[in-house]
């Protein structure tokens, strides 16, 4: 649009000065029109004075030369006189004076022709005063006048010509320098648009590589994020086939640095009684002894119950636990997660690394600590299921049904390698009178605090089982008969020495009985080995209570004698 303004603007000054120029070259002709004219009019009084000076000088010298000379200018006179009335044809004015110049001239050579004619005839004095001599002055008068006039108005022809030469040559420049001023201004504007365009189309490329940027980014993003999800997935599915705690363990060691390479991390449990943080595993650098073990209090994701530090904020206060590890490298990124599933809080994970973590590997922690929680809690549940279902929940020994099952175990390990195996039958002496004079309650805190005795006493690989009523089985593996009797000596002494108490009463000594048989030499199978240690029990009975006795050995007395009573009491359900 502007652009077509300047061009209309930049062809009408054309115009302009086009016709300017013409105007001017039209007025500059006109000049020279009226200074030729001027000069037409000087030659006709010029030649007209010639051919009066010729005729003068033939009168006075009669000489032929200048007679001559008269006649030869004669024509010209007449020449220029038709040719000055051509060139002012176009001035009324100067061409009513031109022709009237013209017939003074010819008036004026006929007045002359005729004073030759006399001249010859009557000679020069006849000739001087003669009529046409003293008309011919009077005419020349008249001729100069004329002349001078004509001469005086093409003077002032020319003047108002020149005048109008120099304004149109000035007219000329004004628009010369006009559509000059126009056209560098289209150029300014030209290159003003130009760069503008380029200016526009490198911005526009920028946005489209910048566009181009964001794309591949996001791209890039996407494929990370579907990496994370099936990492996760794969760890979901990972700890949902585990079977315990300790399968879950070493798969979330194989799966958190493939979920967040670059990353070094621990996971702790809270233990039981709530005050103290356990690290269960560990990838990457291990962790220091602070934050091996800590108190619950010593981490701020623990005491808030959320991630620590927030998102994309610097932290106040630094966990206790990472301490020694940030002092040493304050720069490193850390993030400690709550454990929490079902409502429980199970315990931290935490993570350092050696860059600022992104808001996108926060969300994938958060997720997979998520998973890892549920996991956790499922697993925890399960094996308390487990434990509920081996253990008697009186004594927190373990059940018949587990030990019928470790028995036939424990049997064929011995078997196979040859090695001993001890089993004790333990049965509380009078328990009945004690039930009855102390009452139920009492007899299960009996056998409660005997339950937890038994426990301290055995070794760890033993098996404590609570067999039935207040009858108790202990298998020893890799345990002879010496030290199986050794052990049961133990025991029995240790009970001795056991007070109950129950309602912050010491309630009175108790004594036990206990049947000892080993694996070979008292029974090969599990049956054999407990009927056996039953007998040794019944006997020990027999022998007057609190004392031990072992049962009898395969060749010396077979088929084993079987006990009056073979199966222990069954234990109440209220119990
Ligand atoms: P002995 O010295 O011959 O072993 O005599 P005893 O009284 O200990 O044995 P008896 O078999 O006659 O009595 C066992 C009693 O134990 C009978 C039963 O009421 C009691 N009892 C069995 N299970 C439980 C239990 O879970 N809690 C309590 N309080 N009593 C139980
Ligand atoms: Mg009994
Ligand atoms: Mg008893």
């Amino acid at each position: 649009m502007v652009f077509l303004v300047l061009g209309l603007i930049l062809a009408t000054v054309a115009v302009q000065v086009y016709r300017r120029v013409g105007d001017f070259v039209s007025a500059a002709n006109w000049v020279t029109h009226s200074l030729t004219v001027r000069q037409e009019i000087t030659d006709t009084l010029a030649k007209l004075h010639d051919a009066e000076a010729s005729q003068r000088a033939y009168l006075i010298s009669k000489s032929p030369e200048r007679l001559a000379d008269y006649s030869a200018v004669l024509p010209q006179i007449g020449d220029h006189a038709s040719q000055l009335i051509d060139l002012v044809s176009d001035n009324a004015r100067q061409s009513d004076r031109a022709r009237e110049l013209s017939a003074l001239i010819h008036a004026r050579l006929q007045r002359m022709a005729e004073t030759l004619q006399i001249f010859e005839r009557s000679g020069l004095d006849v000739a001087r005063n003669s009529e046409q001599m003293s008309r011919s002055r009077s005419e020349d008068m008249q001729i100069d006048a004329l002349g001078r006039n004509m001469l005086r108005l093409e003077d002032e022809l020319l003047t108002t010509r020149e005048k109008q030469t120099s304004e149109q040559a000035m007219l000329t420049r004004v628009l010369t320098v006009g559509a000059i001023v126009c056209c560098m201004a289209m150029l300014v504007f030209a290159l003003f648009l130009v760069l503008r365009e380029q200016r526009y189309r490198r911005a526009s490329m920028e946005a489209a590589r910048s566009a181009n940027l964001d794309l591949s980014q996001s791209l890039e993003e996407a494929q990370r994020l579907s990496h994370a999800l099936r990492q996760l997935s794969e760890l979901g599915e990972m700890l949902q086939g585990c079977r315990n705690i300790s399968e879950a363990v070493n798969g979330i060691e194989v799966s958190m640095p493939r979920l967040l390479p670059g990353y070094s991390g621990s996971i702790g449990l809270i233990n039981a009684s709530q005050n103290l943080v356990e690290t269960i595993t560990y990838w990457g650098s291990p962790p220091t002894d602070e934050s091996a073990l800590f108190g619950p209090d010593d981490c701020w994701a623990l005491r808030r119950g959320h991630a620590y530090p927030l998102a994309g904020s610097i932290p106040a206060f630094t966990c206790r636990h990472l301490e020694p590890v940030l002092a040493e490298r304050p720069e490193i990124g850390h993030l400690c997660v709550p454990m929490v599933a079902q409502g429980e809080m199970l315990g931290i994970l935490t993570l350092t690394c050696e860059h600022a973590i992104t808001s996108e590997q926060r969300t994938n922690i958060v997720a997979a600590t998520e998973q890892i929680s549920m996991a956790l809690a499922n697993l925890k549940l399960q094996e308390t299921l487990r434990t509920q279902s081996l253990r008697d929940p009186l004594t927190g020994l373990f059940n018949r049904r587990y030990l019928e099952a470790s028995l036939e175990r424990e049997v064929q390990r011995a078997e196979r390698r040859g090695l001993p195996l001890s089993v004790l039958m333990i049965d509380i002496d009078y328990f009945k009178r004690f039930n009855d004079s102390h009452g139920h309650e009492a007899g299960d805190a009996l056998l409660a605090q005997f339950g937890a005795l038994l426990g301290r006493i055995v070794r760890s690989e033993d098996v404590s089982c609570r067999y039935g009523g207040e009858e108790f089985t202990v298998l020893m593996p890799e345990t002879d008969i010496a030290q199986g009797v050794a052990r049961a000596e133990e025991i029995c002494a240790a009970v001795r020495q056991l007070t109950v108490q129950h309602r912050n009463q010491a309630l009175d000594p108790i004594t036990v009985s206990i049947g000892v048989a080993c694996h070979g030499a008292h029974g090969r199978t599990p049956d054999e080995l407990l009927r056996n240690a039953d007998n040794a029990l019944y006997f020990a009975k027999n022998s007057g209570r609190d004392r031990v006795k072992v049962g009898e050995t395969l060749h010396a007395h077979t088929p084993t004698k079987e006990r009056k009573r073979s199966s222990p009491a069954p234990i109440p359900d209220q119990y």
